[in-house]
């Protein structure tokens, strides 16, 4: 991780400096390139705009570094009021959770009962559009709870989906579990600084992970199946090596999709969505946009002018 990463990741966590951006216009601009809105009401606007635009959506509440459960739970009801707005329209929307978001940080009771919750509530939706349950994937001590989750959400009928890391050597097993199963799975990298004894650490060696693991979602079996793979990646190799083993199966369009970081890559992902592909973009909202925003900046240090001009025209400064 680079110095610039890791000062932008200081900043994320820095209550003072937290409070400070979330209030201010300029900060709030800069939050405009990755974050749909500040509540449910501006997010649906911001999808309703993508969707006509030819993308789909991935809703993300943003309530990060939850660990009391007054918080849990307010997550947990903007989670269940998002689904109920969204539920009455025809958008093909996917909610995104944590899983320590909905309270697995309190324990695994909590978790799953409000993951269930959420859930239940999804599979009720009236709407015409497809309303499915994705479940991030967060560091390994959550990965069996999470696929466990996942399993429990399928016996309910809940729609659901995990989230599987390339990074993982354990995730091949996984991935044929899934197929076996019919499962909707979005392969990632993988996001967290993992153990060299459970995870490759190398950029070639998870790349090279992530194209067998997509050749598996991929394969004729897991056609047959039905399994919906979702690729989470804005690498163009892995897009590219996607592309071409879906043309080389003669698979349609719609069986599978792209996802990615909405404000990241924008170029590319315009350009898969003129090429006819279903491209769904991860776009995050909510009042607690600094932490999620700042480490986006992370990745793209032209931003830094933004912050500093930001700082320097703060409310209050004389
Ligand atoms: C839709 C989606 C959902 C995800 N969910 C999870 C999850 O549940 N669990 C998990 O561990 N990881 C998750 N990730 C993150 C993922 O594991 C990778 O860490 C991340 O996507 C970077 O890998 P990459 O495949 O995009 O390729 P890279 O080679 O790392 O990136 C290619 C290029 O894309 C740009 N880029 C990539 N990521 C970002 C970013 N975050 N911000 C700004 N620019 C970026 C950079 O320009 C980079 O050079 C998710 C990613 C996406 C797109």
């Amino acid at each position: 991780m680079s110095l610039w990463q890791r000062m932008m990741i200081g900043f994320a966590r820095n209550q003072p400096v937290r409070h400070l951006m979330q209030r201010n216009p300029l900060a709030a601009g800069l939050a405009a390139q990755f974050v749909g809105g500040t509540d449910v009401n501006s997010a649906q606007v911001t999808v309703e705009n993508l969707n006509n635009r030819g993308f789909k959506a991935s809703l993300y509440y943003l309530g990060e570094y939850v660990d009391s459960p007054e918080l849990i739970e307010e997550n947990v009801k903007q989670i269940i009021a998002a689904v109920h707005m969204l539920g009455r329209t025809s958008l093909d929307v996917h909610m995104s959770v944590d899983p320590t978001q909905a309270g697995y940080s309190l324990g695994d009771a909590a978790g799953e009962q409000n993951i269930l919750r959420i859930g239940r509530v999804i599979a009720e939706q009236p709407g015409q559009g497809k309303k499915l349950l994705m479940l991030d994937m967060e560091d390994y001590s959550y990965t069996q709870k999470t696929i466990d989750m996942y399993y429990r959400l399928v016996r309910e009928n809940i729609p659901a989906a995990t989230t599987i890391q390339a990074y993982l050597y354990r995730s091949k097993k996984d991935i044929k579990q899934l197929i076996e199963n019919g499962a909707a799975v979005r392969l990632v990298k993988g996001a967290f600084a993992e153990q060299e004894e459970r995870a490759w650490t190398s950029k070639s060696e998870i790349s090279r992970n992530y194209i067998r693991l997509a050749q598996l979602l991929l394969s004729p079996e897991a056609r047959a199946r039905g399994v919906y793979p979702v690729f989470g990646t804005h690498d163009v190799n892995m897009i590219k090596a996607i592309k071409q083993m879906t043309r080389e199966s003669t698979r349609d369009v719609d069986t599978f999709e792209f996802e990615m970081l909405y404000g990241v890559r924008s170029a590319l992902q315009q350009q898969l969505v003129a090429e006819g592909y279903q491209v769904r973009l991860y776009l995050p909202y909510g009042t607690e946009w600094w932490p999620y925003t700042i480490r986006r900046v992370g990745e793209s240090p032209a931003a830094l002018r933004f912050i500093l001009q930001a700082l320097w025209n703060r409310p209050g400064k004389t």
